[in-house]
């Protein structure tokens, strides 16, 4: 099928062209964990090749097949098999590196707490005893509702230790959130704090949770963390401080056994796309994807201090602040608070401080840093990086040159991470010994895992052409069901383009992409997003890039808006970088830059320029709510939206940006 427009049935067009490249040196590979591309042939039998990575993991009991698929898309991985996963992620690391750093937790007033694998291990055993002093057991839920403490990671493993599935909700959300989440998972114990610590401030967490759990009858414990010591509300005979609970714990506790396909976890996705879906993680494939892929994606190696920027309330922080890195016993930074606090290079301040080797942070935040400017980490030393990555967006092509340029050196390799909260960890992404770069692509599916790109008819889209992104078979950290709806498991991922009367299942991951001449994978961003412009399928990463790729840009949001003529025309929403004045020759000059990067087709029809964009708590941009404003609709589903007020603020401008054009 024609991928260069003239074919106007195609699925997504790929209009841009980003041909620099960025191979990996000498130097980097002949260290590198992984220096062979072998690895990928070895990948194509997948069920030997995740069957050999599993070795690695630590088993009470090894399993008897690999892979049961003969009930799709309901999948078991490591049959049979019977482990503890804090076994692989504490207890195996004690008698060799007891001692050794598992994390420096860094406050953000400045307060910070380096806690060793055995003091880890001793306070989650703690811990775990705790809670089985409350009532919980193999199999119970336990709600999590806190900040960036190191007792974060410590709640999370003290309930796998004890087999109890843990559901963390994201420390920035509501009351109702949290209610909704706790009512869907029917949580017996809810962990919090008297309060969590971000920008400066403090966040009233135990007196949100209280009006959340006013409704919530399973919730029978409430175990509160003392971070500020503010004096919050005890409930009497429900209520206990953290401190007091594990005081005369043992600090031992043997792991409860668990199987492979016990559920280890449920999270909520991020609510970008509509109302959030409870995923559902298990334990030895989750585990297992996660550690091999922290362990190769960012190269560790022993003495590495490892800082994943993400929030444990999201699918990052659970992979790879937590699961991952313990698994493969790095020590990794936790930082609680903004980047921006005390000042703009918070981030760059902990990196020298700790001589921080990799970096893992969002498209999102590496675009702020844009907008703020290069003074900031040019404050400091950061030529201990060695890999640094991204996850959660497409990054701009612009961003991904800044971030190489500004915080790697000009020769850390970059790995664009991409996957979803439902596939447990990273599905394409480079390895960073072998894979040669490309600003704006993840580039390939790693070892083991195998995508494609279909057009509306599930047939495969040759390379060069954009479509729906797929992935073809089962892999070892896939979500196992939606919790408690099965069918919406199937209608949302399996129902799209799976064929089961040929016994064809096919993961439908909502993303749009385009697969280049090379083979490299480029994300288009959600297909819900998609823009159909005088019968071009046009996507909104590609127009924001090309307005990213303007010097005065430091972020853009474009949404197709029901236009009579046209069917949609672009509507675009741009932040300039601190020093720029928006105005109407500004606007013609962001058109006009458009239409020469890729095209007079995509040049926006309209422009507001915003302080900031929409977002999800998780820093993505939500589009579907700048289509409501662009069309004079009610906004949909905003529980998970960062800021409200900026939804305001942009609806009068796009508003009085209307009115101003009919003058
Ligand atoms: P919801 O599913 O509730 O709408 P969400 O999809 O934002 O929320 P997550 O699971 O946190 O929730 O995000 C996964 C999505 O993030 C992916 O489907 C993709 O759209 C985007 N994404 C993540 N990493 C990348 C990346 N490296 N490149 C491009 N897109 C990415
Ligand atoms: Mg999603």
């Amino acid at each position: 099928m024609a991928t260069d427009g003239s074919d106007k049935s195609v699925t997504i067009e790929a209009l841009m062209n980003e041909q620099r490249t960025f191979a990996p040196s000498n130097e980097f590979t002949s260290q590198a964990n992984i220096n062979s591309p072998s690895i990928y042939k070895d990948g194509e039998d997948y069920e030997a090749f995740w069957a050999a990575q599993a070795e690695n993991l630590h088993w009470r009991k090894k399993w008897t097949q690999v892979l049961d698929w003969s009930n799709p898309p309901f999948a078991k991985w490591f049959v049979d098999g019977k482990l503890n996963v804090t076994e692989s992620c504490l207890d195996r690391h004690l008698e060799k590196n007891g001692d050794k750093v598992a994390y420096h937790f860094v406050g953000e007033p400045g307060d910070e707490r380096t806690v060793t694998y055995r003091e880890l291990y001793e306070e989650v055993c703690q811990f775990a005893n705790g809670l089985a002093s409350l009532g919980v057991s193999k199999g119970d839920r336990v709600a999590i509702y806190m900040g960036m403490t190191i007792e974060l990671p410590i709640a999370l493993l003290a309930c796998a230790r004890l087999g109890a599935p843990h559901s963390v909700v994201f420390g920035g959300f509501s009351s109702d959130a949290l209610k909704d989440r706790i009512i869907d998972a029917e949580a017996k114990v809810l962990i919090t704090c008297d309060e969590s610590r971000r920008n400066g401030g403090t966040i009233a967490l135990k007196s949100y949770a209280d009006a959340a759990i006013a409704d919530t009858p399973s919730i029978e414990k409430v175990v509160v963390v003392k971070r500020t010591g503010a004096k919050v509300e005890m409930k009497e005979g429900r209520d206990i401080y953290y401190h007091d609970l594990i005081k005369d714990q043992p600090k031992d506790r043997p792991a409860t056994e668990t199987d492979s396909e016990d559920m280890l976890y449920i999270l909520y996705t991020s609510g970008t796309t509509g109302k959030p879906k409870g995923i559902v993680h298990t334990t030895a494939g989750y585990l297992l994807g996660a550690s091999f892929t922290h362990k190769n994606i960012f190269d560790i190696k022993e003495n590495d201090v490892y800082w994943c920027t993400a929030d444990i309330g999201w699918v990052t922080g659970h992979t790879y602040i937590v699961y991952g890195p313990l698994a493969n016993c790095t020590t990794s930074v936790l930082y609680e608070g903004v980047p921006n606090y005390p000042d703009k290079d918070r981030f760059w301040d902990i990196v020298e401080k700790y001589k921080v080797t990799q970096i893992y942070t969002a498209p999102t935040t590496i675009r702020t840093f844009m907008k703020w400017g290069t003074e900031f980490p040019k404050r400091h030393d950061l030529s201990s990086l060695k890999v640094i990555g991204t996850v959660g967006e497409p990054i701009n092509p612009e961003a991904w040159i800044w971030y190489q340029q500004n915080i790697g050196g000009g020769k850390t390799p970059i790995v664009d991470t991409w996957w979803q909260t439902e596939t447990g960890h990273a599905m394409i992404a480079p390895l960073p010994g072998i894979t040669t770069t490309k600003p704006g692509s993840a580039t390939i599916p790693l070892p083991g895992i195998s995508a494609d790109i279909f057009d509306e008819e599930g047939m495969s889209v040759p390379w060069g052409g954009g479509g729906y992104l797929v992935l073809t078979h089962p892999w070892p950290g896939m979500l196992r069901t939606v919790f408690k709806d099965p069918q919406r498991f199937i209608d949302t991922y399996w129902s799209r383009f799976s064929k089961p009367e040929e016994n064809k299942w096919i993961y439908f991951a909502g993303d749009g992409a385009k697969r280049d001449t090379d083979g490299y994978y480029w994300l288009l961003g959600r297909v819900d997003d998609v823009m159909n412009v005088s019968g071009h399928r046009i996507s909104t990463l590609e127009v924001e890039s090309a307005l990213v790729d303007h010097l005065d840009v430091a972020e853009a949001a474009v949404v197709g808006r029901n236009d009579p003529i046209t069917g949609q025309a672009i509507a675009a929403f741009v932040t300039l970088k601190g020093h720029v004045v928006g105005n109407e020759d500004l606007i013609n000059e962001l058109r006009e830059h458009v239409a020469e990067k890729i095209g007079k087709i995509a040049r926006p029809a309209s422009i507001v320029f915003t302080d900031e964009l929409p977002k999800t708590r998780s820093g993505k941009i939500m589009r579907r709510l700048l289509r409501d404003i662009s069309e004079q609709r009610q906004l949909g589903d905003v529980t998970t939206l960062a800021n409200a007020d900026v939804v305001k603020d942009i609806a009068a401008r796009a508003a009085e940006s209307a009115s101003s054009k009919e003058d």
